[in-house]
C-alpha cells in the first residue's frame, strides 16, 4: 500500500524539518518546498495528497498560491501560519483553503486535522488515496 503524501511549504528550515519529523514518524510520506515556484513543480509533478502551507514565503503570498492552486486541483490545504488575525484567516478558507493552524501549532492537533482532511477528501472521491482494505468475511475488498 502506498503511503500518503503530504506536501509540506514552508522557508523556515526548524519548521519544515519539525513538520516532516512528526509526518514521517506517523507514516506519512512527506515532499518539501521551500519557495512558491518550488511547490507549484512540486504539485504539478507529485501530487500530493495534501498541503501543509506556510503564508510568508520568500517569492510569493501563501493566499495567491491558494487561488492559483486552486484554479486546477481540489488536494487539501491547510494554512499553518503565524498569522492569527481573522481577517488572515478568513481570506485564506475564502480562496480555498480547508482548514487554518496557527504557530505555534500543536503536533498533535495537527496530525488530528491532516487526518480529518484527508477522510473529507477521500469520502469525496480524491484521486490519490489509497483505501484502506477492508476485509469482510475473509474476503478483502
Ligand atoms: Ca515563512
Amino acid at each position: 500500500m502506498s503511503k500518503v503524501r503530504v506536501l509540506v511549504i514552508e522557508d523556515e528550515k526548524n519548521i519544515r524539518n519539525f513538520m516532516q519529523t512528526i509526518l514521517t514518524s506517523n507514516g506519512y510520506a512527506v515532499l518539501t518546498a521551500r519557495s512558491g515556484e518550488e511547490a507549484l513543480m512540486m504539485l504539478s509533478s507529485h501530487c500530493p495528497d495534501l498541503v501543509l502551507l506556510d503564508l510568508g514565503l520568500p517569492d510569493t503570498d501563501g493566499q495567491i498560491f491558494i487561488q492559483t492552486v486552486r484554479k486546477w486541483t481540489q488536494v487539501p490545504i491547510i494554512v499553518v501560519s503565524a498569522r492569527t488575525h481573522e481577517r488572515d484567516k478568513v481570506q485564506a478558507l475564502d480562496f480555498g483553503a480547508d482548514d487554518y493552524v496557527t504557530k505555534p501549532f500543536n503536533p498533535v492537533e495537527l496530525l488530528a486535522r491532516v487526518k480529518s482532511q484527508l477522510r473529507r477528501y477521500t469520502q469525496l472521491g480524491g484521486a490519490n488515496v489509497t483505501p484502506e482494505v477492508l476485509m469482510i468475511g475473509g474476503i478483502a475488498l
